[in-house]
């Protein structure tokens, strides 16, 4: 599996801002429209995930709203599989089911199509779960309980930042292997 050398970690971080107490006092927020609208730093990260996961038997990508949708979508495209959104309460028109998890910062509730992951075939799909940041685990790990539930394999789950000190990413590593591209 190719992983990014510390000059490209260095590139792709310094490419993303933030934002001191937003959206509350205390909370330091990353704004990744500053990787989006770098051409370099997103063609970068995009074809980095897309060399990393191409080894992989990866059947669908799942983005969590909203910015792991930009990301999850993009990378689908280029492994050549169908996106799966995974949305706030109350989005997703058909049949869903959902799941309740404390934030960073308050509380949330996410929800999947019950039949998202419809194939032709018998098999149970493998789904890469993306988002673009992992704070406590909560909404990652409410995703990975989504994609089991409609039958589907969580077969990674990856991140473009990890805040270590949430320890997010262990409590996901738990439920699902992990990938953090990003370690701040
Ligand atoms: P958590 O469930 O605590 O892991 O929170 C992860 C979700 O909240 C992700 O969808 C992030 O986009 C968002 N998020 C949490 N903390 C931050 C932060 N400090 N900066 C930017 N986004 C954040």
């Amino acid at each position: 599996m190719q992983m990014l050398n510390q000059e490209q970690k260095k590139f792709l971080l310094d490419s993303i801002r933030t934002i001191p107490d937003y959206p509350q006092q205390g909370i330091l927020f990353y704004d990744i429209t500053t990787l989006l609208n770098n051409k370099k730093a997103f063609e970068m990260l995009i074809n980095h995930l897309k060399s990393h996961y191409e080894t992989l038997q990866i059947d669908f990508v799942a983005g969590i709203e909203s910015r792991g949708f930009i990301f999850g979508a993009t990378l689908a495209y280029a492994l050549g599989v169908g996106f799966v959104p995974i949305r706030k309460k109350g989005k997703l028109p058909a049949t869903t089911i959902s799941e309740k998890y404390a934030l960073e910062y308050g509380f949330s509730e996410i929800e999947i199509h019950l039949d998202a992951f419809k194939t032709s075939n018998q098999s149970v799909p493998n789904v890469l779960l993306v988002d673009d940041l992992i704070a406590t685990g909560g909404t990652a790990v409410a995703a990975v309980n989504l994609i089991k539930q409609a039958g589907a394999k969580c077969v990674e789950s990856c991140f473009i930042l990890n805040l270590e000190s949430l320890k997010g990413a262990q409590k996901v590593r738990e439920v699902a292997p992990t990938y953090t591209l990003l370690d701040l």
